[in-house]
């Protein structure tokens, strides 16, 4: 059996985590180390290990993510002002091997990140 991933964990609810949205495809959760008032991390159900895995058939769920992204900076009241970061491998900061976007908000953010 493949092992599942953390945020697979989170979904099947074997491992607890605060959500703020989820449907059919994908999942948002608080992250419980949060860089900013508000963040979240965005999931797609579909384990996805990183960005640059998309497929031209995953032309939809990215569609769906995007579009997700802004209904979810509502819900957190920042609907104007975020920044979305997605981490791809290790040397970019990559952690957790499940494709994932930070929605941040809440403070200023500087120019160039670290
Ligand atoms: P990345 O470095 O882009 O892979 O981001 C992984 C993110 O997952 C980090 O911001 C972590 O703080 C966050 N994280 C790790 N474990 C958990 C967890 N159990 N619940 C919520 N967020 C988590």
């Amino acid at each position: 059996m493949i092992k599942k991933t953390l945020f697979e964990k989170i979904i099947d609810r074997e491992i607890p985590a605060k959500i703020i949205y989820e449907d059919d495809l994908c999942i948002a959760i608080e992250d419980i180390n949060p860089q900013a008032p508000v963040h979240v991390l965005l999931i797609p159900k579909k384990p996805i290990e990183k960005f640059s895995d998309f497929k031209k058939t995953d032309s939809n769920l990215i569609t769906h993510l995007f579009l997700k992204v802004n209904e979810i900076a509502s819900i957190c009241n920042i609907p104007e002002n975020f920044r979305i970061n997605i981490n791809n491998g290790s040397e970019a900061g990559q952690e957790v091997f499940h494709l994932h976007i930070h929605i941040l908000g809440g403070r200023e953010f500087s120019w160039p990140p670290g």
